[in-house]
């Protein structure tokens, strides 16, 4: 019985998240040598991990056609792409690389001006590396391998397959644009039943002084309006910003009613949460269509995509897991939104993990209200 029941989420699981990779990075930050606790420690640790992800990068993505395919076991590419979003994310890379300071740290500060040069100095790191760096880069070259396939994967597939790799107009937003350091919560799928995960980590934000924006779906804000009075619910979201997942969690890309979802979410959740309603629509696993902005304009909504996804409705991903993923991609791309599901109690177990980990690091949990 049990292993019916475990065909059956697997193929339960893998239809849902057709979208979502084959292998999941994990990385285990405790093979960084050092203690991350000041700006200047996270700036090092943040340009190990870019030129280890430099190489990989291009290595991953500047595969032909046909080797794309088997390795990331998908029938059709798009390359041009596949080459628009490696431009995007080296790009991205050589900005951060100049903003994360240098201590003359002469392993981790190589001399970069281009794209080139990152990917140069990331091939070079190996032979550079003090002995104590070598479990780490090991660890790190992994990570980003899956990494990059994951992100390389999207953008084969996109746009037949839309995702949060790429957006379509101004009013999609993914968190590349924040400044330097700042990084935005968020969580889908909620709310749970009473008693659940969005129960536990309300209390847990509000502790922590965090203001993160919850992208409901309809039909489970539906449901929990039976168990709980809205003003009790609305009361125990204070600081919070509530946002839209739509109403079912189904593509919103090859679906006839997804207008409907919309409205009928945005109608709800602005009715329930009058104090916390905020104008997001976030697609479920990004999909949405090529050319929504039209409706999304009219509705007054912004489209919420993210450019860390903490990976925490994988099974096979641990709440540990999820936490050093996301401390790994913080140190990447050192600022943006990070997705996690409030229906999973990963969270309740990562977040307090990356408080720990970032404070005095100089990072800023940037509130909702002021995203
Ligand atoms: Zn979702």
């Amino acid at each position: 019985m049990k292993n019916i029941i475990s065909f059956v989420l697997l193929v339960c699981a893998s239809a849902t998240y057709a979208a979502g990779p084959e292998t999941v990075a994990s990385a285990n930050r405790a093979l960084w040598p050092e203690l991350i606790d000041s700006p200047t420690a996270f700036d090092k640790a943040s340009r190990a991990e870019m030129l280890v992800f430099a190489e990989v990068l291009s290595q991953v993505s500047m595969q032909n056609a046909e080797t794309l395919k088997s390795q990331l076991r998908i029938k059709k590419v798009n390359l041009a792409s596949v080459e628009k979003i490696r431009n995007k994310l080296a790009g991205q890379l050589l900005k951060n690389w100049q903003v994360a300071v240098c201590d003359n740290d002469a392993v981790f500060c190589p001399k970069i001006t281009s794209s080139q040069d990152m990917v140069a100095a990331g091939i070079g790191l190996a032979a550079k590396l003090p002995e104590n760096y070598r479990a780490w880069h090991s660890n790190a070259k992994l990570f980003h391998k899956n990494y990059a396939n994951e992100l390389i994967r999207l953008a084969a597939l996109f746009p037949a397959v839309t995702s949060e790799i790429d957006s379509f107009s101004a009013i999609e937003r993914d968190g590349s644009e924040l400044p330097d350091r700042q990084f935005v919560l968020t969580f889908d799928d909620g709310p749970t039943n009473k008693g659940g995960n969005t129960d536990a980590l309300l209390p847990l934000l509000q502790k922590a002084k965090l203001n993160a924006t919850f992208y409901m779906l309809g039909e489970r804000l539906q449901a929990r309006l039976q168990q709980t009075d809205a003003a009790v619910l609305s009361d125990s979201f204070q600081g919070q910003c509530v946002a839209l997942h739509g109403w079912e969690h189904q593509s919103h890309a090859k679906w006839d009613k997804w207008q409907e979802s919309i409205e009928k979410t945005n109608a709800l959740v602005k009715k329930t949460f009058p104090s916390q309603y905020s104008a997001w629509f976030r697609p479920p696993y990004g999909q949405r269509k090529a050319d929504s902005e039209g409706f999304f304009k009219k509705q007054n909504l912004q489209v919420g995509l993210w450019n860390i996804d903490s990976q925490d409705w994988n099974n096979h991903v641990s709440g540990d897991m999820a936490a050093q993923r996301v401390f790994t991609l913080m140190l990447l791309w050192r600022h943006g939104v990070v997705l996690f599901h409030d229906v999973h109690p990963k969270a309740l177990v990562a977040v307090p993990w990356l408080l720990e980990k970032t404070n005095n690091t100089g990072v800023v949990w940037k509130s909702c209200q002021s995203y």
